[in-house]
């Protein structure tokens, strides 16, 4: 009989792989080659996707700095 307690027991202090959540030891990320590379392309994904949201707020803050200085420039 395997309870949830015997499994801590046989396996100790132990981490989930990131991408499955298969048991792995301590320290590790992912279990196998498959789920490194799924990792990774997933770190690339978010990092292309916060680079378009950075590009974004940069953008917003330049429009919302123009629509505070416009009023000046022209206004008197
Ligand atoms: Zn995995």
């Amino acid at each position: 009989m395997v309870s949830k307690k015997s499994y801590e027991e046989k396996w100790g202090p132990h981490s989930h792989c990131v991408i499955c959540g298969n048991a792995i030891p301590e320290g590790e990320k992912y279990c196998s080659d498959i789920c490194k590379k799924k990792y990774e392309e997933e770190l690339k994904k978010a990092s292309r996707q916060q680079k378009i949201s950075y590009i974004f707020i940069v953008a917003m803050g330049a429009l919302l700095v123009a629509m505070f200085l416009l009023p000046y420039l022209f206004g008197q």
